[in-house]
């Protein structure tokens, strides 16, 4: 078989796999591969081996690397893929009046992405892909001094979003845009749709209640001009001048009344992380973002129903440019039961040290929830189920880890780990014994493990977990899983005294409690959601999967390999 016709069928199983939570099926992927290459329908009887092979290969591989391998490899395929799970969204408004959708997410890098900015970016990049259009990226970095960017988040939230399989077609960065939106700032000031207000904050608000104009309002465009100059060449302090956008001064929300367009801001007390001092004149959250939804070409804008003020004062920047807005679409909150997703809540405990990182497990953080085993898979499922419904959603783990659990069990390797270990000294055993238990149960063809019994004076000493001592009182019988049965003799100076119980088979109605051998073993730390950790054994293959594997230790739960040293390997807890 020629090296092509390999690649072609490798690719179609790991395709076939990744979007089938890891599993191939071997008929399938002949169907797809026959799809793509019509010329090898007169061989697909004598291809069937191969492919057999082939899936046997991908089927025992994790999800992760199958994952990795066809982003790596095959990424248009990939993304390729999307659109057909998509499909169970519904309908954007007024999508037919647009030759091409095109959708954003807009983070500011002051923080990672968590489980409620995911929405928006799950969703919108899956409508961008379910209506084959694009999906952009744009970093809203525009605020040096309150929400100020930090340079590390620009990265991770482009890691986030890659992980959650939303690749876009185009990054833009506000910080490099500034030009643009003086062009643009200029533009209303001659039109007399802006104003430079001089006011100071508490004589302004007086008047916008009293829905008033301020004596700056009326000024000419010649003197709204010089004023404009006078901010951009620092003729202004920090808080002297602001750039406001006309609106209805009856408007019945006083926030829209005049909204303020840009402001000053003292750079050399706050720099911009990546453009420095350079520009003095910022524009403020609704100034850049409308401009850029505009000028970007944005035909959907998919984000939270906080927004809606905003649009109430984008609508009339849009006004005065004779703009078309964009087609909004304003989702309810999303809370996660016994998690507080509040993003400035969240800096405030990572500053005051509370948490070890952005991917503390106690965070719901995208980063966080990596690292414990998620299958980004999960959260676009999550997200799916959610939708862009405008009502309020409270989710709880449960539901989240349900979904998880679906996805990541039929590739997660079974283990046995002993946490907080009890020695037991069992008698009966003359010789060495090997056992092989599988690797997953439901999947043979994943392999098996060995776990070695050794034996020494018709003896052997194995590890038992902590958690089961009350089950372990003198004279119980137990089962050691995939074992035999034993019965208890009691405590000895900490240690367990056992017989082997001969002719005990499976089935009996006995508890049944996992162990590893005393000496073959692997010392093991588990990282809790709590932050907490439990530590303990688990048998010697665990030292063959690599770090970022998800594995299930029996009778404890899902766990993912977080780093693997001479003295141990450490695992964070995903959910049982
Ligand atoms: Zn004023």
């Amino acid at each position: 078989m020629s090296a092509s016709v390999d690649e072609a069928i490798r690719k179609a199983a790991v395709l076939n796999a990744v979007r089938h939570n890891g599993k191939a099926d071997a008929g399938a992927v002949l169907g797809n591969l026959l799809g793509e290459n019509p010329s090898l329908k007169p061989k697909a009887r004598e291809l069937m081996p191969t492919i057999q092979r082939t899936v046997n290969q991908v089927n025992a591989t994790t999800l992760t690397q199958l994952n990795q391998e066809a982003s790596e490899k095959w990424p248009a395929d990939l993304t390729r893929e999307k659109p057909e799970e998509a499909r169970k969204l519904p309908p954007l408004p007024n999508a037919a009046n647009y030759q091409t959708i095109v959708t954003r997410v807009a983070p500011n890098p002051d923080f990672v992405l968590h489980l409620g900015n995911a929405r928006a970016a799950i969703l919108s990049h899956d409508y961008a892909r379910m209506y084959k259009g694009k999906f952009i990226v744009r970093f809203e970095d525009t605020d040096p001094r309150l929400k100020k960017a930090q340079l590390q988040y620009y990265d991770f939230i482009r890691e986030d979003l890659k992980w959650l399989g939303c690749e876009w077609d185009a990054e833009y960065i506000q910080s490099d845009r500034l030009p643009i939106y003086y062009e643009i700032a200029e533009t209303l000031l001659r039109m007399n749709a802006a104003y430079i207000c001089e006011c100071k904050p508490e004589q302004w608000k007086a008047l916008v209640t009293a829905k008033k104009a301020c004596p700056d309002r009326e000024l000419g465009v010649s003197t709204q001009i010089q004023r404009w100059q006078k901010m951009l060449n620092g003729g202004y302090n920090e808080g002297e001048a602001v750039y406001r956008v006309k609106t209805e001064l009856s408007h019945p929300n006083p926030a829209v009344r005049d909204w303020p367009g840009f402001r000053i801001v003292d750079v050399n007390k706050n720099p911009h992380p990546r453009v420095g001092s350079r520009f003095r004149v910022w524009p403020l959250y609704n100034m850049a973002s409308g401009i850029d939804d505009h000028e970007l070409g944005i035909t959907h804008v998919l984000r939270g129903k906080e927004h809606l003020t905003n649009m109430a004062r984008q609508l009339f920047l849009y006004r005065h440019l004779g703009w078309k807005y964009p087609d909004a679409v304003h989702f309810g909150r999303l809370k996660v039961e016994g998690m507080n997703l509040s993003k400035s809540r969240m800096m405030k405990a990572l500053e005051a040290g509370e948490y070890t990182g952005i991917d503390d497990p106690r965070l719901g953080t995208l980063a966080a929830l990596r690292r414990r085993g998620y299958s980004p898979q999960a959260i676009r499922q999550l997200m799916w189920e959610v939708g862009p419904k405008p009502v309020d959603v409270t989710i709880s783990w449960d539901n989240i880890n349900a979904i998880n659990r679906k996805l990541i069990d039929p590739t997660s390797h079974r283990y046995y780990f002993v946490p907080d270990p009890i020695t037991a000294d069992i008698s009966g055993v003359e010789t060495n014994m090997e056992v092989h238990p599988a690797l997953h149960p439901q999947y043979p063809e994943m392999g098996t493990r060995t776990l070695t019994l050794r034996a020494q004076n018709g003896a052997t000493k194995l590890l038992l977990s902590g958690s089961d001592r009350t089950t372990l009182a003198t004279g119980a019988t137990v089962r050691l899983m995939g074992l035999f049965n034993i019965q208890t003799l009691g405590f000895r100076d900490g240690e367990l005294s056992a017989k082997r119980l001969d002719e005990s088979g499976e089935g009996e109605n006995v508890p049944i409690l996992q162990w590893v051998p005393a000496g073959d073993s692997v010392p093991v730390r588990v990282v809790l959601p709590d932050a907490s950790d439990v530590k303990g054994f688990a048998e010697v293959g665990l030292g063959k999967e690599a770090v970022g594997s998800v594995l299930q230790f029996v009778r404890f739960g899902f766990c993912r390999i977080d780093e693997v040293d001479s003295a141990k390997v450490t695992l964070y807890f995903a959910h049982n």
